[in-house]
């Protein structure tokens, strides 16, 4: 049995945080941890987050296919990028396409744009069509931890209007259920609050490997005990707890 002590004020940080005009960022991201993609070093993701893209870009050898456009953004680059947009595209537009500073998931280095490549890339709205290559990346992303954050269907909750460009990470597992479940990223949080630690936890098998996944609520719990775990995973929801997630081999 070991014990893993929590710190509340590590709700504010990891790849499940919920970024949006609700639950603003608490947390500046740490830019030491940010690295710059292989196709374009001045784009920044957090350093796992770049792994896992440029894996999926190598796995699709899609490097001259798929750019990627926008990575990590401070505050001052997101409220500029707003406030240019509303000056030449109206707010009506803004406030579909453009999160206000500090309610972009693009602060959090754990989202990334992507485009089709051509001659004329839009840098708000790229071009990044349900055909061909970039379908494929669409369909692979969750496999490396990415899902499309902004789809049509979930307008309604994300208060974003439908983004195919846009890839937020949020690691395997998650990804796995989001898309299994159709759900998206605020749909997902609330779900797995149903599996809380020491009670009934989430069991899913992904290539062979049994992963637990189980929601901590911070006020109840200050550490928690488990035993025989190869590899776990924490990370804050930006709101009132931990989602973890258990691999396990030997029992
Ligand atoms: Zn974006």
């Amino acid at each position: 049995m070991k014990t893993y002590n929590l710190n509340s004020a590590d709700i504010f940080k990891g790849s499940l945080i919920l970024v949006n005009k609700m639950h603003p960022i608490n947390k500046s991201t740490d830019t030491n941890k940010l690295i710059g993609l292989n196709q374009n070093k001045n784009i920044l993701l957090e350093r796992k987050t770049a792994a896992c893209f440029m894996r999926l870009i190598n796995e699709l050898k899609c490097e001259r296919k798929i750019m990627p456009i926008s990575g990590y953004r401070s505050y001052d680059e997101q409220k500029k990028i707003y406030d240019d947009s509303l000056s030449s595209n109206g707010i009506e537009f803004t406030q579909k396409y453009v999160a206000l500073p500090d309610c972009s998931e693009h602060q959090t280095g754990l989202a990334i744009d992507v485009a089709k490549n051509s001659d004329k890339i839009n840098f708000i709205c790229p071009d990044f069509p349900n055909s061909g290559i970039c379908a494929e990346f669409n369909k692979k992303a969750s496999e490396y931890g990415f899902i499309q954050r902004y789809t049509k269907e979930k307008e309604n909750i994300t208060g974003i209007s439908c983004e195919p460009w846009h890839f937020r990470y949020v690691g395997i597992p998650h990804a796995h259920i989001i898309n299994k479940n159709n759900f998206c990223l605020e749909e997902y949080l609330i779900f797995i609050k149903e599996f809380k630690y020491q009670k009934k936890h989430l069991k899913i098998n992904i290539n062979n490997n049994e992963i637990e996944l189980f929601y901590i609520d911070c006020k109840r719990n200050e550490r928690i005990d488990l035993d025989n775990v190869d590899l776990l995973d924490i990370s804050g929801n930006n709101e009132d707890g931990f989602i973890a997630s258990v691999l396990r081999s030997g029992k």
